[in-house]
């Protein structure tokens, strides 16, 4: 493993940096492929995490790998990460200076040295964290329901908000909502196929196009973009 995450992991392991080191059992790292285009954020371990010290492998976890391999990836293709890393007691909702702080000490750097494309945010709190420090609007519960699912860009990198898997833990019935959510995690793994042919793509190429417009659709959600079908 890398030397900076070696560190990073032993001081993850024994921070008493805020309350919640007095509740945990095992502080919680993240875990997976570095650097990665793909890093999932979720928002703290839940009880078997914290027993075990490992990242998702209670029922949440279960769905997770469920999940990926409805979209054809694998944990060791992605990188792994909480934005909090020590258990939440009875569960409870995270407050927002544990967030920062867990943040600044730990998340911040992980972001740093996994250098993803796509930080894909799992839940609501997380979405909303990730979301105001990229300067992105903010949107409240209910619009946030709309925007699972939808790509991003914001100072040059992808965010993807995602349902959190304990969705399905509390409601199975929530799967295939998920899993058709999920489905654009199979359309960011390659580039648009008929990039060479499109007329966006070479106006983008003469400085015509934003790079926005082309980091959203064709290395981003192309299945989606208006010319694709015209393209294809
Ligand atoms: S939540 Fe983060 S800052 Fe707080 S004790 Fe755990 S690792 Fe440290």
């Amino acid at each position: 493993m890398n030397i900076e995450f070696e560190q990073i992991n032993r001081q993850i392991k024994n921070c008493s940096y805020c309350r919640l080191h007095e509740t945990r059992i095992n502080a919680v790292c993240g875990e997976g492929l570095i650097p990665s285009k793909f890093m999932f954020i979720a928002q703290a371990p839940g009880r078997t995490e914290d027993k075990k010290g490992k990242m998702f492998i209670g029922p949440s976890g279960k769905v997770f790998d469920n999940l990926l391999s409805h979209v054809d990836l694998k944990r060791d293709s992605i990188y792994l990460s909480n934005i909090i890393k020590c258990f939440l007691p009875k569960c409870r909702k995270p407050h927002q200076d544990e967030i920062e702080t867990c943040y600044k000490l730990y998340l911040k750097k992980e972001i740093e040295l996994v250098k993803p494309e796509i930080i894909v945010t799992l839940g609501y709190h997380v979405t909303k964290f990730i979301f105001k420090l990229y300067d992105l609007k903010v949107p409240n519960r209910i619009g946030l329901k709309s925007a699972f699912g939808k790509l991003f860009v914001a100072k040059n990198k992808k965010i993807l908000p995602l349902r959190h898997p304990a969705t399905v833990v509390h409601n199975s019935s929530n799967i295939d909502k998920l899993k058709k959510e999920y489905e654009i995690l199979k359309t960011l793994q390659s580039k648009c196929a008929f990039i060479e042919k499109c007329p966006k793509f070479k106006e983008y190429t003469k400085g015509l196009t934003p790079v926005d417009f082309i980091n959203l659709n064709c290395f981003g959600d192309w299945s989606k973009c208006e010319y694709y079908s015209q393209t294809k």
